[in-house]
């Protein structure tokens, strides 16, 4: 299928599928700017690179070109890059622990940024080698992150352990983010975005089945 027909399947599936409203984080990492662009032009332009260095190689020029281009930080983030994070993306998906949350509230405390939010990334799996903070110490993170540093968080992000049913993990992520009032979920990758949807998804993260295999 050409990326062209792929991304309008995907955008019929969300408009089916979803409960809501639900974005889609066309997942560009180790792409080319060539493939990146033939979307732009197809009018989308939400974002996601899990990298900063490879982000910072292609984004500035195509962010320029297109001042209404909406990139979403998705990857493992030093706290050490978090000021570089928040002068190049608008999302952040990846809030996973008190020493990220401490550093992004003194970049914005001296840097605000209009219109940047961040997810906390919940290790739904307790997987040791992921990213996220444990579901049980869930929701005193996102109270320590909305009121003690009244950080813009505006949803819950997850990525399922491969090999489990991914539905599990999509419907804890909806009851952690319902019991804490937040209105969005991060979640749904190529392999799981339909079911992503069912569970009411509000972005899906979708970088293969958009752009091929990286
Ligand atoms: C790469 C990546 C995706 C997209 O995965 P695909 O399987 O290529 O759709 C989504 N979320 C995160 C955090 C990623 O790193």
């Amino acid at each position: 299928m050409l990326q062209e027909d792929r991304y309008k399947t995907l955008k019929e599936a969300i408009r089916r599928e979803g409960t809501g409203h639900c974005g889609l984080v066309a997942v560009s990492k180790n792409q080319s700017v060539e493939k990146i662009r033939r979307l732009i032009e197809l009018g989308h332009r939400d974002f996601g690179e899990n990298k900063l260095q490879d982000a910072l190689e292609k984004w500035p020029d195509l962010q320029r070109q297109y001042s209404d281009i909406c990139l979403h930080f998705i990857g493992p983030l030093q706290s050490k890059k978090t000021k570089e994070v928040v002068r190049n993306f608008d999302v952040l998906h990846s809030l996973d622990r008190e020493k990220l949350a401490n550093k992004l509230s003194s970049v914005l405390a001296e840097t605000p940024k209009h219109g940047f939010r961040c997810f906390v990334q919940v290790n739904t799996g307790q997987e040791s080698q992921k990213a996220g903070v444990a579901p049980s110490l869930a929701g005193d993170f996102i109270e320590f992150c909305t009121k003690d540093l009244a950080l813009p968080v505006v949803g819950l992000m997850c990525i399922p352990p491969a090999g489990d049913n991914p539905r599990v993990h999509f419907r804890l992520l909806h009851a952690l983010a319902k019991e804490k009032n937040l209105e969005h979920l991060s979640m749904g990758m190529s392999n799981d975005y339909e079911i992503a949807l069912e569970e009411g998804a509000t972005y899906l993260r979708v970088g293969t089945y958009l752009f091929g295999e990286r």
